[in-house]
This record gives structure tokens, sequence and C-alpha cells, in this order.
């Protein structure tokens, strides 16, 4: 495999992908490419000896899955998130001040403040339109350089580079225009979205970095865009489940939204979105609940979650043995806590499938004296109890909204999942 090949088709993707919506629907339409089947929440499924399919919920969550041709004993899963940390628009958001117009946000997970300021931003997300009578949600990504959060400069403020408390009310309010913008927020996303202001019932919009992704270090050896956590997986993971057809197991990737906040939605891996698909599947072929519960019990999960790698300024902030290079393969993460799922089992099962696909993997515990994160693995394990592995690929600056990995894990992940679904 060309792993920098990958890494630019990567960047691409990342950069077609400004909110969890247009992640989901470049992956739908990947999936279409491939021959899959869309198949609605609302109607009964017919499903095949050797069909693909793919169910979207609310938008920004996606699962797809091929059907064994034959007698088949369960699952065999990926799962990742389409969401980043970002801010989310506001209602009203329209805020004028001293010959300005900015817009009202709030905060969409934890990130990194400071890397928000002083660069071009934009919005990108979903509206609610009504159209003949009905309610209908449409795409909009507004693809300009429309907005900024300026600093205050070094002069106001003499104690800014001994570190600074982001307040999101005050700090982090996007400037849109002068005063003359007034009005004009909704009249620029309805353009975008390709109808009338006035038929906008809702949204969900969120700011996005404009800066484009890049490959660069001495070697090329580096890549940075925004929300590699965790597109990097979810593009990775579809890639690999692309593959081909499993002969025993039943094949499904699933991208969950709101990771990032928790994953308590009905599109979150805390809903029963994949265990409503495996159930639908495992009866759509004829089984019965003492079935589901067998193929259950035989199945496997990988939840993949990026991971950090070893920073190059602060060495001391990762465990003192298990230190994550970016380019070094993909992360098995550890936890006696479980905020890991990867026990004995399932981390073997890993390591397995990565010497069967020639490709390097290390490993993440946090320090002992660090709390650190969490994933969905544990989230998704309690709707759906199979043996799961939580891994990712090595980055730095998690929720930065301009995130650095290397230029070959991609390629790795993929060739791994390859070995998974094949
Ligand atoms: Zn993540």
């Amino acid at each position: 495999m060309d792993q920098r090949k990958m890494a630019v088709e990567l960047l691409d993707f990342l950069e077609r992908s400004p909110s969890p919506c247009h992640a989901v629907a470049n992956m739908a339409q990947l999936l279409e490419e491939n021959g899959f089947q869309r198949l609605g929440e609302m109607e009964r499924w017919e499903l095949h000896p050797g069909g693909g399919y793919y169910v979207v919920r609310n938008d920004s969550a996606l699962i797809c899955f091929r059907i064994p041709e034959g007698a088949w004993k369960g699952f065999h899963i990926v799962a990742s998130h389409s969401d980043s940390p970002t801010f989310k628009i506001k209602e009203n958001p329209e805020m004028e001040s001293d010959g300005y117009v900015k817009l009202n946000v709030e905060r969409y997970g934890g990130m990194l403040c400071a890397p928000w300021l002083d660069r071009p931003l934009s919005v990108a997300g979903r509206v609610a339109v009504r159209e003949k009578g009905a309610v209908r949600t449409r795409l909009v990504c507004v693809d300009r350089d429309l907005l900024l959060i300026p600093n205050l400069a070094v002069h106001m403020n003499r104690q800014a580079n001994e570190g600074i408390s982001y307040n999101a009310q005050k700090d982090m309010l996007p400037l849109l225009g002068t005063a003359e913008a007034k009005g004009s927020f909704w009249k620029v996303v309805a353009e975008a979205a390709g109808v009338e202001e006035e038929a906008i019932l809702g949204h969900d919009l969120f700011l996005y970095n404009r800066q484009k992704g890049c490959i660069w270090g001495a070697g090329e050896e580096f890549l940075s865009c925004g929300r590699l956590d965790d597109l990097q997986c979810g593009f990775a993971s579809l890639k690999g489940f692309l593959a081909g057809p499993k002969e025993r197991w039943a094949a499904v990737a699933c991208v969950l939204d709101n990771e990032e906040v928790g994953s308590s939605s009905r599109q979150g891996a805390s809903s029963t979105f994949l265990r409503d698909v495996l159930w639908r599947i495992n009866c759509g072929l004829g089984g019965d609940e003492e079935d589901y519960l067998c193929r259950i019990a035989g199945s496997f999960l990988i939840s993949a979650d990026n991971a950090h790698a070893v920073h190059p300024n602060y060495g001391e902030k990762a465990d003192p043995v298990n230190r994550p290079k970016l380019n070094g393969g993909i992360v098995i993460k550890f936890s006696a806590n479980q905020r890991y799922c990867t026990d004995a089992y399932s981390a073997a099962v890993m390591k397995e499938l990565c010497r069967e696909a020639e490709v390097p993997y290390q490993v993440f515990t946090n320090r002992s004296d660090m709390l650190g994160g969490s994933t969905l693995g544990n989230i998704s394990v309690s709707q759906v109890p199979v043996a799961t592995v939580d891994i990712g690929l090595p980055q730095l600056a998690m929720h930065s909204p301009y995130e650095t990995a290397g230029v070959r894990d991609t390629g790795y992940l993929i060739r791994a999942l390859e070995r998974f679904f094949v």
C-alpha cells in the first residue's frame, strides 16, 4: 500500500468533512460508489447473503455492513466517531457592539481554545428547512473565509504569555463584520444551503478551521489538519471495511456522533443504534433471540479513536515505558479502570491481527498519576457486550483545530482492518 497516497486521500476527505454531517455524507457517497444500498430505519429491511448495506441516523452517524454468503458466526465490528470539539452557533447568534457584529457561540466538547484565535474560520453543519409542507434537513458549508476570533494585543494584556484562561462567552466569540453586516449571517447560510432564509427553521452549525491540511517535516513524515480525532480512524475504518466480504462473519463499520460530549444522544455510542442494526441483521437473516446472543458472544469490536503520541516538548507527560510515536503504528490503549476496554484477550487478538497484517503496533497507558481521556468503546459495550479492544492512531495536539499525525499510520490501520474484514 502506498502510505503517502492514503495520507493525501485522508487530507482530501478531512477537508470535505468540515462537520459530522459532511463526514457521514462523504462516507455514504463512497459506499454508494462501491455498490452499497441505503436502508431507512423506518422501513422493513430485506437483506440478502453477500449484500452490502448502510444506515444513517440523524444525518451524523452511519453504520455499514456486509452480509456473509453462507452460515455465519457473528459480527466483526469497527467503531469510530464523526464529531470533533468545536464551537456551536447559538440561537439568534448575531451580537452588535462598538460597530462590530459578532456571533454568539458555545463550546462543543473540550477543545484547546488558543489555536482557534487569529485564523480564518467558517461555519458548516446542517439546517432544518420547511420544504413542501414538511421539515427536511440540508447540509450546509459556507466555503469561504467568513469569521475570525481576534486575540487581544499583548499591550492590553501584559500577562498574555504567562497563560490565559479562556472564557467561552467573552473570549471566543467570532467576528462576522462591521455594523453593516447586521442581519447577514442567515442570508449567507441560506445562500450556501440553497434555500430561502425564511425557510430555515432550525440549525446545527459549527465553526470550522479554514486552514488546509498539509504534509510536512524534513522527510515529509507528518501531516496536520483539523478533525484528525477521530475522522482519521473513521476514514481508515471505511477503507479497511471496503476491502472485502467476510466468509463467516458479518462485517460492520460504524461511525457514531457526539463522542466528544459523552455519546448520550440517539446517534451516539450509548444509544441503541449499533444494537438495533445488529439485531435487525440477525432477525433479517432468520435468526431468533437465542441466535443473536450466540452471535454477540462470539463477536469482536475494534473501537478506533485517536491516541496521544509522546510530545516532543513534554516527554514527562507520557508513561515512563509506553510512549507511542508518530509513524510507530496502531496504538493499543490500556486502562485498569476500564476507560479503555482492552483486556488480555482483546489485546492478544489485536496483536495477532497486526502481526498477520505485518503492521507495527505500540501501547498507550496514562501516567499512573494522570486521569487521561475516555472514548466510545466502553460506552458502546454497555449496549452491545462484545469483546472489545480500544485502539487509535498516534497524534499530537489532540482537540486543537489543527492536529498533527504521522503520514504512515493511516495506511497501517487500513491494512490491519483489511485483514480483520477479509
Ligand atoms: Zn476521539
